[in-house]
């Protein structure tokens, strides 16, 4: 389970770069830079559900984790329940 400030352990950073591997099986180049310079930021971090025009981010949020170009910095995000990581009870678990 990464930490409680989100941070994947090795062992979990590992698992969610080969379940990468394992899924991304089309061309990997950045549609921006056209590179193939592609990282894995360390930490989970949350997505949240826009809840309106109160400008607050409350309710429903999940995981993700960011993979980002590092040559420009584009970035997407990967659901961390389908990459290995899943929530129990609130908190982020790997398994
Ligand atoms: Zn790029």
């Amino acid at each position: 389970m990464p930490g409680r400030d989100g941070r994947m352990n090795d062992a979990e950073y590992s698992a969610v770069i080969s379940q990468l591997d394992k899924n991304w099986t089309e061309v990997r180049a950045c549609p921006i830079f056209g590179g193939n310079n592609w990282l894995v930021h360390p930490y989970v971090t949350v997505a949240a559900n826009y809840t309106g025009s109160s400008g607050q981010y409350v309710g429903t949020s999940f995981p993700v984790v960011i993979v980002y170009c590092g040559d420009c910095g584009y970035s997407v995000q990967f659901l961390a329940t389908l990459l290995g990581l899943y929530v129990v009870g609130g908190e982020v678990q790997s398994g």
